[in-house]
């Protein structure tokens, strides 16, 4: 059964019988500091102490100890921005392996982006496992669906509840809802064949019944769903 937390711009906990799923980690809460020039493209217009992820977690009665796998739907600096706080308590960091390379690949060439050194650096060494290929089954009911697209190694997570509702978390490859209609990406689309091929993917399923499109990035999102501590069923 998954909870939807307000982990600026993104994330939600998976709580699962078998163990608790952070999916994505929001940003540096010093942003504007450790970004550097980037800070102009993506300036955060709010950032308090209730946006730190420990403050999240303590919401739903929950510490950083009590996550048991941290997910990565891929690694821009809104997704991987605290996930610092699971290094040292060596949490398993996962992510799609065209992902993680394609990130300190940018990294070593100084083509950072919208990848941040700071996140990157601070995961060097981390608990690091990869999963090639298109699924990768984490927990009964929750797959890793690679897309692409956005990124290279972007994927999207498929959750089914104990209710027997279904939820897709479309990361950053669907941003905004308007996608689905338009098909198009603008300037944050990476692979165009990736892109349509995942978005016709992502419509495929979305068309079953019971199932519901979580698009993080989505500005009337907390219309649609609730915020912690309550949770999606
Ligand atoms: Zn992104």
């Amino acid at each position: 059964m998954p909870i939807w937390t307000d982990i600026p711009v993104t994330g939600a906990l998976i709580e699962h019988t078998d163990g608790r799923i952070l999916m994505d980690t929001g940003s540096n809460p010093e942003a504007k500091k450790v970004w550097g020039p980037v800070w102009e493209v993506f300036p955060m217009t709010k950032f308090t102490d209730e946006n730190r992820l420990e403050n999240q977690l303590k919401m739903i009665g929950l510490k950083p100890e009590d996550i048991d796998y941290v997910v990565f739907t891929h690694l821009h600096l809104d997704h991987a921005g605290q996930a610092y706080l699971f290094k040292d308590l060596k949490k398993p960091l996962i992510a799609h392996k065209r992902e993680l390379m394609w990130a300190t690949y940018l990294m070593y060439l100084g083509k950072i982006g919208a990848y941040q050194s700071v996140d990157l650096e601070a995961l060097k060494g981390g608990e690091w496992f990869t999963f090639d290929g298109e699924i990768f089954e984490l927990l009964p009911g929750v797959e890793l669906m690679f897309v692409g697209g956005h990124t290279p190694g972007s994927i999207i997570l498929k959750v089914t509840t104990e209710a027997g509702n279904h939820y897709l978390f479309t990361g950053d490859f669907v941003h905004l809802p308007e996608e689905l209609e338009r098909e198009s990406k603008g300037w944050l689309l990476g692979d165009i064949d990736e892109y349509i091929t995942g978005l016709r993917k992502i419509k495929l399923l979305s068309k079953r019944p019971r199932t519901n499109l979580v698009i993080s990035h989505d500005p009337k999102l907390w219309e649609k769903y609730p915020k912690a501590p309550k949770s999606l069923r």
